[in-house]
């Protein structure tokens, strides 16, 4: 069978609990997680169990809480499928499960909104560093962290010159800058050319999805758009077509 196959199943899978990692995470900087349905204020059901099994509702006024999952379960489900169809049987496979994973609860926060937290961000990048660095040791080749470390800067330097020079109003943000970061840092490791198309195809959709939205009105010049998940369906073509 095709690991794609098999990491694609752990996604699907994966998906109630991100769903419900992303309710309880989908809020405004400085606040802590949710713990409560936003409705009818009871507490969100506890436990291990209840965590994988959530059903994207309040379990006592049924008030649908957060993205639906079955909706993030075939999201999870295609990145999952695309580092395991391209990774194998590769020890690093853990590392790029982990990171898409996260990629996929972070593209959903963004779309609630619009924000990338960095209790999400910061693992992800020291987990990517411990992993990607393990995995180079055990393989005596330090080449592919070496480009992985310089694609984060490389990334995350360009969209951080693009906050900069556009401060507000058009969307950039410094967590974009650091999305970028985590994914110059994993796609690096695959190769340059995984790189340069994940950003480029990235940034490439983020803006044609503006001028469209542009053109048909639904958007002024001033309006803010997520890149978040424009980064993340960059990253997903490039670990796919690499
Ligand atoms: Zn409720």
């Amino acid at each position: 069978m095709d690991v794609g196959m098999a990491t694609a199943l752990v996604g699907a899978l994966s998906g109630p609990a991100l769903a419900r990692g992303v309710y309880q995470l989908s809020v405004d900087a400085g606040t802590p997680a949710r713990g409560t349905c936003r409705h009818c204020g009871q507490p969100l059901p506890r436990g291990g169990v209840r965590f994988l099994l959530w059903t994207g509702r309040c379990g006592y006024c049924r008030t649908l809480l957060g993205p639906r999952v079955w909706l993030v379960a075939i999201v999870a489900a295609i990145g999952t499928f695309a580092v395991g169809h391209r990774l194998g049987n590769d020890p690093v496979l853990l590392a790029y499960l982990a990171f898409a994973l996260g990629c996929v609860l972070l593209a959903f926060i963004d779309i609630a909104v619009r924000r990338l937290p960095d209790q999400l961000t910061a693992p992800l990048a020291a987990f990517g560093v411990v992993g990607l660095g393990t995995a180079s040791y055990l393989a005596r080749d330090a080449t592919p962290l070496l480009r992985g470390l310089i694609g984060a800067a490389l990334a995350g330097g360009l969209f951080l010159a693009l906050a900069w020079i556009r401060p507000d109003g058009e969307g950039m943000g410094l967590g974009d800058a650091k999305l970028a970061g985590v994914l110059g840092l994993y796609l690096g490791w695959l190769g340059w050319a995984d790189l340069t198309l994940g950003i480029l195809a990235g940034s490439t959709a983020a803006t044609v999805f503006a001028l469209s939205m542009l053109r048909t009105g639904r958007l002024t010049r001033r309006s803010a758009i997520t890149y978040g998940p424009f980064l993340v369906l960059g990253a997903v073509l490039a670990v796919l077509v690499g």
